[in-house]
């Protein structure tokens, strides 16, 4: 019998995602974000389920764009972080690829090449992230370049990146669209600015263009979970089995450090997944898991195969009881990966793309 540990990813619930967002912004058109594999899902497969539902799709590099094309996939594709070299631009070009432009030297380069056809460009603006992007009192003047060259450049749009939309505080947020949105009307340009969080709750940042990508796979970035994020579906179950019982006494230690105990005779489980599969070493003892569709808790420290879970009260799982680690039991019960994050000190984004080749995808 193989390990049995699997990623399970519902391309029902990735479509269901994806109109969501569609219909949160009715007069945008959502881009969908794939990068990073599309955040650990599959990038080919998520591409594949889209097709013909998203208008275009996002990613990180070149790299992740070409493996897209190569596997037959025609919807127009945007590099988030643009080029890296100018010699790329020949590969932008050859496959059709939007081109974000963040970077004086990125201009240049666009500029001095020659296309046979004009490269769609997003001008990425640095409305308060301050990590890529032109500076808003430069703006006009690189606009003004790229509207003069034709022949590069075509279907201009604004892009800028929000830093705190997920937060309950929304000052930062609208000091930030505040400056796109007098950016925009003085250029009377179309923009693409909401990530996930804005797409879900701020309906005044929706641009001509979106961006969600983390609500796509079911994950709420939201501080404050709303009625839209909570209709989310989880597209992974990351899901195995127990794979041997332990019954031990009050006061025994289980793992390396001996890090839980048990407070009174107890049951513990063992389930094939551990940190080498990028489960989250930093869960805490308390860490929800599904067993049998049942809820307990993780007890002890993740090793790199195998975590242990507290099985006292749930008397009949035994060698082979289902564990979903996060995502849908067979049951129905769902476990969201945001809750497990929490335990993990972490966001849903490191959890999900951190699953890691060992463990195979099944689509369904
Ligand atoms: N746009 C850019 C430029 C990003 O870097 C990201 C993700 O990091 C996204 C959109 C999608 O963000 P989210 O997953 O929060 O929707």
């Amino acid at each position: 019998m193989a390990r049995p540990l699997l990623a399970d990813i519902d391309l029902d619930a990735l479509r269901h995602n994806y109109r969501l967002a569609r219909d949160l912004a009715p007069h945008s058109r959502a881009l969908a974000v794939l990068k990073a594999d599309a955040y650990g899902h599959g990038a080919v497969a998520c591409a594949r389920a889209l097709e013909g539902l998203a208008p275009a799709f996002a990613v990180a590099c070149l790299e992740e764009a070409e493996t897209l094309r190569e596997a037959g996939i025609v919807t127009p594709i945007m590099l988030l972080e643009g080029v890296f070299e100018a010699r790329e631009l020949e590969r932008v070009e050859a496959l059709g690829l939007w081109m974000v432009v963040h970077s004086d030297w990125q201009l240049d380069a666009l500029l001095a090449h020659r296309p046979a056809r004009p490269i769609p460009v997003w001008l990425k603006v640095d409305s308060g992230m301050h990590r890529l992007g032109f500076p808003p009192e430069r703006v006009e003047a690189v606009w003004k370049r790229l509207v003069t060259a034709p022949a590069q450049a075509c279907d201009l749009h604004l892009m800028s990146h929000f830093a705190t939309a997920d937060a309950l505080d929304p000052s930062y947020f609208q000091h930030q669209l505040a400056l796109l949105e007098a950016l925009a009307e003085r250029l009377g340009a179309p923009t693409c600015l909401a990530n996930s969080p804005a797409t879900l709750a701020w309906p005044e940042a929706h641009g001509a263009w979106n961006r969600p990508g983390v609500m796509l796979y079911g994950g709420d970035p939201l501080e404050a979970s709303s009625e839209a994020s909570r209709r989310l579906k989880p597209v992974m179950t990351l899901r195995s089995r127990l794979i041997a019982v332990r019954e031990l006494a009050a006061g025994e230690p289980v793992g390396y450090a001996g890090r839980w105990r048990a407070p009174r005779p107890s049951r513990i489980g063992v389930v094939a997944a551990g940190y080498g599969d990028g489960y989250d070493r930093h869960a805490v003892d308390g860490t929800p898991v599904l067993v049998e569709g049942r809820r307990t808790a993780i007890a002890g420290k993740v090793s790199m195969d195998m975590l242990t879970v507290d099985i006292t009260d749930i008397p009949d799982a035994e060698i082979g009881s289902e564990v979903v680690l996060w995502g849908r039991a067979a049951n129905g019960e769902v476990l969201p990966v945001d809750e497990v994050a929490r335990y993990c000190d972490t966001i849903s984004y490191t959890l999900l793309t951190g699953v890691l080749p060992r463990v195979p995808r099944r689509y369904h």
